[in-house]
């Protein structure tokens, strides 16, 4: 018998990422498997662990999506394998979601589930554009209708005939496609075509765009605008609260997507401030950091700590791995008291004041350059200096060592692997050229990245404004093919924030 994991049925909201519930969040963080549909934001994706595997539900190659029982189908494998399976959908799993029927299947072959309710866009849409679905002044009632039936229903579930006389506000799901039809059939059985109407394509989103309209006009004004699913209908007077109540979008980066490259593990400040800006940020780790293959070498030097002089640390990464070395072998912080500490950058330097370490030297430019000058005239003759660092690092710190004669040791700390779980997510969104910025702000996520993505592809990004934290990100980036728009002039997240604002405004 197998042992059986479990399935979360849940709700991503309309699109804002923003609007996923904490809830949800833990669940995709948790899941060893997250099938998703097209509606879900790519950035949601990038919450879950780092051997999750993805299953695009959304879309087929030939771009239809999975039928229903092959969905089913993969949901109870992966929970009889004893995966724990996130199954995401746009907004609410209920609302016209069919999470229903996927709660029947699993329920029926006893795996366990829990439903995880989302925001549904039949309410955020419409609160998105500034229309409240109820208010006390104009509705006593809210109604939210599919304008889509199931295909095949011999008799419609939809009475229009009662529909049109009730004085709710009226929201219409899936509604583009037939909704010259449904404004037709409301006016027919008595609703007045001056109704105010509204329709919001993906509301919440960079991408909203709001028709405004009625009854009589809405279907003609979205034909004209060429508005695509998806999108609700908003029929009733609230639709005229718009007026004062607009509110989206907002901030200096309304409207942007930017990509932000980065290693797993970092947490990353920018997509915070992206976000507080307005614009959507979505997060492509392209490298990750593991441990080294094994800790011959490490256990050596973590032994012999009195040979060394000077510890050079040159990440953030390198800070972490070491000391978390250290704690495992339980050496005291003690054993480096007599050592000297350099860090290169500020995020290094901080990482170590988080030990309680203040580094005796800290370049003033981050560049190797600047780290070798001071270095030369700080270390004496004789005394080692040791380099833990990533197993790629570049040469150019050890030869420039080697070159005035300064002894030293590099231990590979940990090491630098190409992360692929974000891959096809951001891919599509190049395809679909919905992508404002990128930004690097390391010449291994640089590197990466176009590993990630392909030479072949580059052409994708022809439209696309590259911006790199400073020099040296940026010199990887030409190197690789990129043409890079603008690079940051001051070499941290907040010089980034600065030219993405720069350029979103030109
Ligand atoms: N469960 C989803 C609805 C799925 S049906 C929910 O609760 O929101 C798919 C329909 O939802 C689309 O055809 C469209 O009408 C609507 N929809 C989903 N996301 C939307 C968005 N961001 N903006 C506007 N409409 C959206």
């Amino acid at each position: 018998m197998n042992c059986k994991g479990m399935v979360y049925i849940l709700g991503a909201g309309p699109g804002d990422y923003g609007l996923l519930t904490i809830k949800a969040a833990d669940c995709i963080s948790k899941a060893d498997v997250i099938v998703y549909d097209r509606l879900v934001n790519a950035s949601i994706l990038s919450l879950a662990k780092k051997d999750a595997e993805f299953i695009n539900v959304g879309k087929m190659p030939n771009h239809h999506s999975v039928p229903q029982d092959i969905i089913n189908k993969i949901l109870l494998d992966k929970a009889m394998e004893g995966k724990v399976v996130a199954r995401v959908k746009g907004g609410d799993p209920f609302v016209f979601g069919r999470g229903g029927e996927e709660a029947e299947v699993l329920q029926k072959n006893s795996i366990e589930f829990e439903v995880v309710p989302g925001i549904t866009s039949a309410v955020a849409a419409a609160a998105y554009a500034g229309i409240p679905v109820t208010h006390r002044d104009y509705c006593s009632s809210l109604h939210i209708i599919t304008g889509h039936e199931k295909p095949g229903r011999d008799v419609s579930f939809i009475d229009y005939e009662v529909i049109a006389k009730l004085e709710g506000t009226l929201v219409f799901l899936m509604g583009m496609k037939n909704l010259n039809e449904i404004c037709s059939n409301l006016i027919k059985f008595g609703k007045a075509g001056i109704t105010p109407a509204a329709v919001i394509e993906r509301g919440s989103t960079i991408e909203q765009r709001v028709i405004i309209g009625t009854l009589q006009d809405i279907s003609e004004k979205v034909k004209k605008s060429s508005v695509k699913s998806p999108a609700v209908t908003v029929i009733g007077n609230v639709v005229n609260l718009r007026e004062r109540l607009n509110w989206f979008p907002k901030g200096k980066l309304a409207g942007k997507r930017v990509i932000v490259t980065r290693a797993r593990e970092q947490a990353s400040s920018l997509v915070e401030e992206i976000r507080k800006l307005g614009g959507e940020a979505v997060e492509f780790p392209t490298i990750r950091i593991e441990e080294p293959l094994d800790y011959e070498h490490f256990d050596r030097v973590l032994g012999n700590l009195k040979w060394y002089k000077w510890i050079v640390f040159t990440s953030v990464n390198g800070v972490r791995a070491f000391f978390k070395r250290m704690r495992a072998l339980k050496i005291d912080i003690r054993s480096l008291w007599e050592i000297r500490i350099g860090a290169v950058g500020e995020a290094t330097a901080i990482e170590l004041s988080a030990m309680g370490l203040i580094a005796d030297f800290i370049p003033a430019d981050y560049t190797t350059k600047e780290l070798l000058k001071g270095l030369v005239g700080l270390i004496n003759k004789g005394e080692k200096v040791l380099l833990p660092r990533t197993d790629i690092a570049n040469k150019e710190l050890s030869e420039g060592l080697k070159e005035n004669n300064i002894d030293f040791e590099e231990l590979t700390v940990y090491r630098t692997v190409t992360e692929a779980s974000m891959k096809d997510a951001v891919h599509e969104l190049l395809v679909q050229s919905r992508v404002d910025f990128i930004t690097f702000t390391s010449s291994s996520t640089v590197r990466n990245f176009v590993k990630l993505l392909g030479n072949e592809n580059l052409g994708l990004l022809s439209t696309i404004k590259t911006v790199c934290i400073g020099p040296v990100t940026s010199e990887t980036a030409k190197e690789s093919g990129l043409n890079v728009s603008a690079v940051a002039d001051k070499y941290t997240i907040d010089g980034l924030i600065v030219k993405l604002v720069e350029l979103s405004e030109e």
